[in-house]
C-alpha cells in the first residue's frame, strides 16, 4: 500500500506529528508496539522559567503559543480539555536565588511569565519566599494519546506492531511489510538508541519516577516547584515527581526513588504527612547531550528521518518543532539550527 509517511512510535512526538500531517492531507501510518511510554508516564508540565538561575529558555516565546494553539485545536476537535493552565509557586531555596528572582521581575522578557512580588503560604516551608509564575500548567498526555490513537485507528492509520528494523527494505523503494512509504520518521523516544540508522546520535536517556497520591485535606491548589514538584489534580489527588537517574535504565518503580520524592515533599509541605499513594510509575526520557532535540534526515538515506530528543520538555516543544519539521519535509525549509542532526553528520554517522 503506497503511503506518504510511515511514523514509528506513538508517543507525544509521533502522535502530534501524525495529527498535523493528516490535517495537511498526507497519507500516514503510525506503527507502535503498544508498550507504556514516557509520554504516558510524564506529568506533562509546561514551565517556561527553569533552573537554579530561573532562566527562560530561548525557544519559549515561540514554542508556548504553538503549544497552546495546537492543544486548543485538539480540545475543540475531541471536546476534551487536554491542557490545564495552572499557576506555579516556585520555592526559592537561597538568598542568591531570591536575588535572581528579583532581577527577573525587573526584566521585560520575563514580564509575561512572572507576577511581581513574593508570597508566603502557611502550608509551604519557604524561608526565602515563593515566586509566582504564570503561563504554567500541564498536558493530560495519557488522555490525549488515547484519543489520537482512536482517531488514527478509525482512519486506518494505526498498526500495533513492533517495527523490526531488519524487515525494512531501503532500495529501490522503501518498503515495510505491505507498506510502501515515501518517507519514514522515527519517533521512538529513548529506544532510538537501538535504531541502526540513528542510534549513534548522542542520546543521554534519564529514567524518571512519579507518584500519584491522595490526601484528605490541605492539598495546595497551585503547582509547587521545589526542585521536585507537586501537581494538584483536584479532589485531593496530586502527582509528585520526578526523580532523575541515568544509570539504571528500566521502567521499574523503585523504593529508593519513592522515598526521595516523599522526603522532599514532606520537607516543603509538612502538612501532607498522611498521603495515600495510589500509583507509582517510571519511564525513560529521551534526553540528549546538548539538551537540544534531534531532528532531521539520515545523511545517506535521505527518506529516513528522526524526530526525537525532547528531553523533559516534550509538551512545550513538540508542537512547534513538529510544524518546523513538516515545513522542512514539504518545502525543504531549513530546520532550526540547534535541533538539526546535521550538527552530528561528521562525528556520529559512520561512513
Ligand atoms: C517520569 C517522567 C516525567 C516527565 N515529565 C515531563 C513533564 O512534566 N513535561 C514534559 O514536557 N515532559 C516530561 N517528560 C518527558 C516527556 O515524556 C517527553 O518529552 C515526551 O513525551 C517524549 O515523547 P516521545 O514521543 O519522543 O517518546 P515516547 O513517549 O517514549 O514514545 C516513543 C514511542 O515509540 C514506540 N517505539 C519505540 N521503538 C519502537 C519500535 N521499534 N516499534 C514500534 N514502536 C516503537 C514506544 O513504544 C513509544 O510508544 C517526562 C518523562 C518522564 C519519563
Amino acid at each position: 500500500m503506497p503511503i506518504d509517511v510511515l511514523i514509528v512510535g506513538q508517543g507525544l512526538a509521533g502522535s502530534l506529528l501524525a495529527w498535523l500531517l493528516i490535517q495537511q492531507g498526507y497519507r500516514v501510518m503510525v506503527v507502535d508496539d503498544g508498550a507504556e511510554n514516557a509520554s504516558q508516564v510524564a506529568a506533562g508540565l509546561i514551565n517556561p522559567i527553569t533552573g537554579r538561575r530561573l532562566l527562560k529558555s530561548p525557544e519559549v516565546d515561540t514554542c508556548l503559543p504553538a503549544a497552546k494553539g495546537l492543544y486548543q485545536q485538539l480540545q475543540q476537535q475531541f471536546q476534551q480539555p487536554f491542557f490545564v493552565e495552572l499557576p506555579m509557586l516556585r520555592v526559592l531555596n537561597s538568598p542568591q536565588q531570591r536575588d535572581y528572582a528579583e532581577q527577573r521581575q525587573t526584566q521585560s522578557a520575563y514580564q509575561a511569565y512572572l507576577k511581581l512580588g513574593f508570597v508566603s503560604c502557611e502550608q509551604i516551608n519557604a524561608a526565602f519566599g515563593l515566586l509566582q509564575q504564570q503561563q504554567t500548567g500541564y498536558l493530560k498526555t495519557r488522555a490525549l494519546l488515547a484519543v489520537i490513537k482512536g482517531y488514527l485507528q478509525t482512519s486506518n492509520s494505526y498498526r500495533c506492531s513492533n517495527f523490526s528494523y531488519q524487515d525494512l527494505q531501503l532500495e529501490p523503494d522503501l518498503q515495510w511489510q505491505d507498506l510502501i512509504p515515501k518517507q519514514i520518521v522515527f519517533c521512538e523516544g529513548h529506544q532510538a538508541r537501538f535504531n541502526p540508522w540513528f542510534g549513534k546520535l548522542p542520546f543521554q536517556p534519564a529514567k524518571g519516577e512519579i507518584l500519584t497520591g491522595q490526601v484528605a485535606e490541605n492539598c495546595p491548589e497551585q503547582i509547587i516547584n521545589y526542585g521536585h514538584w507537586l501537581l494538584p489534580l483536584g479532589a485531593g489527588q496530586f502527582k509528585t515527581g520526578a526523580s532523575f537517574e541515568t544509570r539504571q535504565l528500566d521502567n521499574l518503580p523503585t523504593q529508593a526513588a519513592k522515598q526521595t520524592l516523599l522526603n522532599s515533599l514532606k520537607t516543603v509541605c509538612p502538612n501532607l504527612a498522611n498521603i495515600q499513594i495510589i500509583a507509582h510509575q517510571a519511564g525513560i526520557r529521551a534526553t540528549t547531550l546538548d539538551k537540544q532535540p534531534l531532528i532531521g534526515s539520515h545523511p545517506q538515506y535521505r527518506q529516513l528521518h528522526i524526530f526525537n530528543g525532547f528531553g523533559a520538555k516534550g509538551s512545550l516543544a513538540i508542537p512547534w518543532y513538529a510544524q518546523q519539521f513538516i515545513n522542512y519535509l514539504q518545502q525543504q525549509q531549513p530546520l532550526p539550527l540547534g535541533c538539526d542532526i546535521g550538527r552530528y553528520y561528521d562525528t556520529h554517522f559512520p561512513r
